[in-house]
């Protein structure tokens, strides 16, 4: 039996060793050693990604894409943060920063109140995607920080079961899409933009495949406006090594997709169908599959959770990105363990990246041990 001195001493060492092992202990005695209360700081800033190509697909064509950089500042520790604002999305810098300006991280003592700090973030506004994202990310990218380890790890993901990524080629003429397919050839997987005429369509596909016979993840982007035709292009495209079809046709067209998904060779994945935790209940039996994007679902958080509710339905998974830095690029890839599928491929399609973060090596997306999202600023 132990003495009580014994005791004593052994529940210090213990205490002790709570201390170091656990971060959100060590953290919590840190902040009274040093007195007073920190706060966390949010602060922002436009930026425009320029494009290295005019990226073309089904309803529209630009040169650059508007981004909002966010930081949160807490105890010397800076988390990294980023909208990226497509026009279709609704949301441009200005709205951005008037949403951001309205975020009041003061309010909160830590920075692991994660669940609350969102919970408020998502009620400011009803919509605002990106904006929220931009703060998601940047919090996870903080408490990550704070605990010395990436979130793939945090959420107890395996590394080494990540999906090869998809370069994606845009709507062109045979040259540039000859060209573009040459600049791909590292890639495992070709992603093709369709959804014009079926001309234009088939010239895509029988183009790539005068250059290679890597596979190609077809997305239509809502681009087929009948359903008949829709699966008879899917049939075609299966022929023609095409693995997967994203979006084949509109939106809101859920008994039209059902019809294709239910008849389809191909898996058929929900790309503008899905943007919300909220939509997946609508979408099962609709569509095999769900394409998860940071900046459609307000950030990590909720793209944990639309993995698993999508896990329940039987539903595949794929991770998408807008045309982003590798920001949140390295943001959306700490979800990748959990990927059938993944086209984050957004930093590499702007010239002027600010930051370097998860790498692609032989196609495949590669995760390390980088704490929080694991980007540096460069
Ligand atoms: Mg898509």
């Amino acid at each position: 039996m132990l003495s009580r001195r014994t005791f004593l001493s052994a529940s210090a060492m213990a205490l002790a060793a709570t201390a170091v092992t656990n971060p959100v202990k060590l953290f919590a005695q840190t902040r009274r050693a040093t007195g007073g209360a920190k706060k966390m700081e949010l602060t922002f800033q436009p930026y425009d990604a320029q494009m290295r190509h005019v990226f073309t697909i089904a309803n529209s064509s630009r040169r650059t894409t508007q981004l909002v950089l966010t930081k949160i500042t807490y105890d010397g520790i800076t988390g990294y943060g980023e909208a990226a604002m497509p026009p279709y999305l609704g949301e441009n810098q200005a709205s951005v920063i008037e949403f951001l300006k309205r975020v009041n991280l003061e309010q909160f003592s830590s920075p692991f109140q994660i669940e609350d700090i969102l919970t408020y973030v998502e009620s400011i506004t009803l919509n605002n995607t990106a904006a929220k994202a931009a703060v998601d990310i940047a919090l996870h990218d903080l408490v990550g920080k704070l605990m010395g380890q990436p979130w793939w790890k945090i959420w107890g993901f395996n590394a080494t079961t990540t999906p090869d990524t998809s370069f994606t080629i845009g709507l062109d003429s045979e040259e540039v899409v000859r060209e573009k397919t040459k600049e791909a050839a590292p890639f495992k997987v070709i992603k093709v933009k369709l959804g014009m005429d079926e001309a234009t369509d088939k010239m895509m596909i029988n183009t790539i495949r005068t250059v290679t016979n890597t596979p190609i993840a077809v997305d239509a982007n809502q681009g087929w406006r009948d359903k008949h035709y829709a699966l008879d292009m899917i049939h075609w495209l299966k022929e023609r090594g095409v693995n997967m079809i994203e979006q084949p046709m509109p939106k809101l067209w859920l008994d039209e997709a059902a019809w294709v998904t239910e008849r389809s060779p191909l898996p058929v994945i929900a790309d503008e169908s899905c943007q919300r935790l909220t939509d997946l209940p609508k979408l099962k039996g609709a569509f095999s599959g769900i394409n998860i994007k940071l900046m459609k679902c307000t950030g990590m958080r909720e793209a944990r959770e639309m993995v698993s509710v999508a896990n329940s339905y039987r539903m595949s998974l794929m991770i998408g990105c807008m045309t982003e830095t590798s920001c949140a690029i390295s943001a959306a890839a700490q979800l990748a363990p959990k990927m059938e599928w993944a086209d984050l491929d957004g930093n590499l399609l702007i010239s002027n990246d600010c930051f370097t973060g998860m790498k692609i090596i032989d196609g495949k997306i590669t995760l390390d041990e980088k704490p929080g999202i694991g980007v540096v600023s460069v």
